[in-house]
């Protein structure tokens, strides 16, 4: 069937012939605005638990949860329960703050539960990136400073002020100029930082546990370190936990790992059990420098209720399954799970890293990541690269995942690095 014929229908369908899904491959690089080159991947006709369906029937094992969104596994029935009632009931009313929208309230008390100190306010966004340029700005307008602290390897968002504290200089160059005084300094180094902090300075802004730098843990020193240093200089300390909350570590919030208090966190991708909804919490102090002059911050689809109803619904599978206890004790088994493919490839397989279902690990050559990732693909694995880390596979799968799987997972991730190093051997 031709792109022109079908134009205009939408069919639910599961399964699709060959030349359907060329056709819709073409019309996707067509009509949709492409930022990666290349031949287009797989297309998704269905995602449930652990597993993604494609167009040509063949379910995958989803490793890596929509990139860290899928806690709670895809359409979890209480997340989708939970959307179609709200739905029924009413989506958009107004913008952020206007009503009183109970879904609003009932999510950001949750928060507030499970937050360290008293980061009990929330501001909902809709991105991550969004929830990072609105603790930037916070940061700003109550140090009335303008400067900030970031880290060598870290990602932030695409968003001019994210963007401008996030490491990779590729990314940031075309675009700038960007925000001036953003120092990078190395991660997990505290004299680094320690030198870097200065009279300028709002805010340093960290991943606790980096993510997209490849699943970076610091040595035990390090936050309640940079807690220590943003106190004595009046500085704000950012935790961006959009990666790394709501259970992926083994915590709420991956800062919790380390007893530390932030001043503001900042939240997304998970959040919303699949929809989009973003959180920045800190205090109601801190918070209070935007209502001068009022609506100094605001967004129209922060707090959709149709998100909130969903991350309500997420959040309760989390406690009432006690997926943070979980997470901690299946991440053992994914590590040892993991050392054991290492142990019979180290050849292939340097360096594992990770906590609770977040794991990474490194490959060498670099240039074997792609195919890894490709091979894994074509055996119905996905796992990922990653933006800030070269030759690092991304591991982060469901909390719901069950260990069966995680072993289907592993003897795929070792027939794919047996026919890499045949393939090596022969050329
Ligand atoms: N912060 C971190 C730590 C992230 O990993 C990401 C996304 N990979 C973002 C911010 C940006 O989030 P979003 O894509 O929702 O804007």
């Amino acid at each position: 069937m031709t792109g022109s014929s079908k134009k205009n229908k939408f069919d639910n369908r599961s399964v699709y012939d060959h030349k359907e899904i060329l056709d819709y491959k073409k019309r996707f690089v067509k009509h949709l605005a492409q930022t990666v080159p290349g031949e287009k991947e797989m297309i998704v006709v269905e995602a449930k638990d652990c597993a993604i369906k494609t167009a040509e029937g063949l379910p995958c094992l989803d490793m890596i949860s929509g990139i860290a969104v899928a806690n709670v596994g895809h359409s979890h029935p209480e997340v989708v329960d939970a959307v179609k009632r709200q739905m029924e009931k009413f989506a958009h009313v107004n913008v952020y703050g206007r009503f009183t929208l109970i879904p609003q309230v009932e999510i950001a008390e949750r928060l507030a539960s499970v937050s360290p100190g008293d980061l009990d306010v929330a501001f909902l966004t809709s991105t991550g990136t969004e929830a990072n340029e609105g603790a930037l700005k916070l940061a700003r307008k109550y140090t009335g400073r303008p400067g900030f602290v970031a880290f060598e390897r870290s990602f932030h968002g695409r968003t001019f002020g994210s963007l401008s504290v996030s490491w990779r200089k590729e990314w940031r160059e075309p675009f700038e100029p960007l925000l001036e005084k953003v120092s990078f300094v190395p991660f997990d180094d505290l004299n680094a930082a320690d030198q870097a902090i200065g009279n300028e300075t709002a805010a340093v802004i960290v991943e606790p546990i980096q993510g997209e730098g490849g699943v970076r843990i610091p040595s035990n020193d390090f936050l309640p370190g940079l807690r220590k240093l943003c106190d004595e200089r009046g500085v704000l300390l950012i935790c961006d936990e959009v990666q790394g909350a709501m259970g992926r570590a083994g915590y709420w919030f991956s800062c919790q790992h380390w007893n530390v208090i932030p001043d503001i966190i900042t939240l997304a991708k998970s959040l919303g059990g699949g929809l989009p909804l973003g959180a920045i919490l800190s205090t109601e102090k801190i918070f209070s420098t935007f209502l001068d002059p009022p609506l100094s911050h605001l967004t129209t689809f922060g707090g959709n209720p149709v998100s909130c109803a969903a991350a309500i619904a997420a959040f309760d599978v989390i406690q009432k399954e006690d997926l943070l206890e979980k997470t901690k004790e299946l991440g053992k088994y994914l590590n040892e799970r993991l050392l054991s493919a290492q142990r019979e490839f180290p050849d292939l397989v340097t360096e594992i890293r990770g906590m609770g279902l977040w794991y990474a690990f490194d490959v060498t050559p670099k240039k074997i990541t792609l195919p890894l990732v490709k091979e894994m693909q074509s055996r119905g694995v996905i796992v990922g690269s990653m933006l800030n880390s070269e030759g690092t596979i991304r591991i982060a799968p469901p909390l719901l995942v069950r260990p069966a799987e995680i072993d289907a997972f592993i003897g795929v991730l070792k027939a794919s690095l047996r026919t890499l190093k045949r393939h090596k051997s022969e050329n």
